[in-house]
């Protein structure tokens, strides 16, 4: 049997021009990582900034399944350096798996590092607790909860709506677990809001822009579910509009504001820019027209995948194509039983959609696929996709911005191997060094 190890270096060996970084990262985010007791924090009472949940589980096992560290949560993010690898910094979104090849533990010399199959790899940093994590809402409720950061301080991430009203199996996405994220929080006591009040995220925000002085907080996302009918008498663009509208009245201009909803009609996309976002992210999860009605029957029911992506040529001319930015959930392209079964198609496939876009000047981006335990897709795909994917696909997203002119999109924070902090994916680690 080929050991992590083996796959891990053989990839590296394969793929010289992809950084050794983003192949460990890849792998980290599609099948997971422990932790050794000693590696958890101490939740909202210590010293290391814990995870947040800030909208999916993200993690491999059921809050029940993951033993301590359902109970001291584990860090938001890591940051690896070093070890054989030679590694440059490189931060990694926490997705827990207590049965991950990969762990991070203490090693001989009292240093926290991350393992492989047993061996050190790479050094592990933790993110310190911000400041304005320390301080709570009137009504005592958490920074954290109402607005956690992430990538590691430079996103504001507000779920204002912590449901999706694509409910059930023949409306939710099949890589989706943000109903069943949400019911997992509130069966285990934890605060856990459905719906944000406006006032709180304003004031979440008031205490983050004021403890927050070496401004490491840059951009601001608006998301939630999906929104079907109406929330609170709203339909989805007044919903999360007026939040976009709220926080631009506090605080013009302090934060790059960015909005995660379904592709919406032309007027309500333009609510969206007047409001003051600058960034839309109207994302097409799959390119492959049979899969995406598979993976997103409900989607495809209300919208239709066809005028989804109508729609989201129609907002570039709103917003410039440079700041619309949809993202795709890469590795479910090869998901059984329906998905592609060799990895050359669905590469073919990906780079099919990330040309039909690119060439518009719009820049899609991708989250690495983790395979939750309690979506379809990762109940049937518990390994979640090949390595040898993700590693291409990080390929292929530059050949195709390069064929097309095209440079990392704006509102992800500097770029480059060493510098990136997107934590969700790797693109940003492969693409060349830039500032922001
Ligand atoms: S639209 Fe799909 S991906 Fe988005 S929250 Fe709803 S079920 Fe999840």
């Amino acid at each position: 049997m080929t050991s992590r190890t083996d796959l891990v270096e053989e990839l590296m060996g394969r793929f010289p021009h992809v950084p050794r970084e983003a192949v460990l990262k890849e792998d980290l985010l599609r099948g997971g990582l422990a932790f050794d007791d000693a590696a958890l924090t101490d939740n909202e009472h210590g010293d290391v900034k814990p995870k947040s949940y800030f909208i999916f589980s993200f993690d491999h096992r059921t809050l029940p399944e993951l033993g301590t560290a359902a109970l001291r949560r584990p860090p938001e993010e890591i940051v690896l350096t070093g070890g054989p690898y030679g590694l440059r910094r490189t931060v990694v979104s926490v997705r827990t798996n207590p049965s991950s090849p990969y762990r991070v533990g203490t090693d001989s010399d009292g240093r926290l590092r991350l393992f492989l199959d047993g061996r050190p790899i790479a050094d592990v940093g933790l993110p310190p607790m911000p400041a304005y994590y320390r301080h709570t809402l009137a009504n005592g409720k958490s920074v954290m909860e109402v607005a956690p950061t992430i990538q590691w301080g430079y996103l504001i991430y507000l779920t204002a709506f912590r449901v999706c009203q694509y409910f059930g199996a023949k409306e939710e996405c099949q890589y989706c677990d943000i109903n069943h994220n949400w019911r997992q929080h509130k069966q285990a006591g934890r605060p856990y809001t459905g719906v944000k009040p406006v006032d709180e995220v304003l004031e979440a925000l008031e205490i983050i822009n004021r403890h927050d002085v070496d401004r490491a907080s840059q951009a601001y996302t608006l998301t939630g579910g999906s929104i079907t009918s109406q929330v609170n008498g709203l339909a989805e663009a007044d919903f999360y509009g007026q939040y976009a509208q709220a926080i631009e009245e506090r605080f013009p201009g302090r934060w790059i504001g960015k909005v995660v909803a379904q592709a919406l009609p032309r007027a309500d996309v333009q609510r969206f820019h007047d409001y003051g976002i600058r960034i839309y992210h109207p994302n097409y999860e799959v390119w492959d027209k049979r899969l995406f009605e598979l993976y997103c029957p409900g989607k495809e029911r209300y919208v239709g995948r066809e005028e989804w992506h109508r729609r989201i040529l129609d907002s570039a001319e709103v917003f410039g194509p440079r700041n619309v930015i949809p993202n795709f959930v890469a590795g479910v392209e090869m998901a059984a039983p329906h998905g592609f079964t060799s990895v050359d198609e669905a590469i073919a496939s990906t780079t099919e959609g990330l040309d039909y876009f690119m060439s518009r000047g719009i820049t899609p981006r991708f989250t690495t696929w983790c395979p939750e335990p309690t979506t379809p897709l990762g109940r049937t795909n518990p390994q979640g996709a090949p390595l040898e994917y993700h590693v291409r696909l990080l390929e292929a997203y530059r050949a195709t911005m390069d064929a097309h002119g095209l440079s990392s999109p704006p509102g992800y924070g500097p770029s480059g191997p060493g510098r990136a902090v997107f934590s969700v994916s790797s693109f940003m680690d492969t693409l060349p060094s830039t500032e922001s």
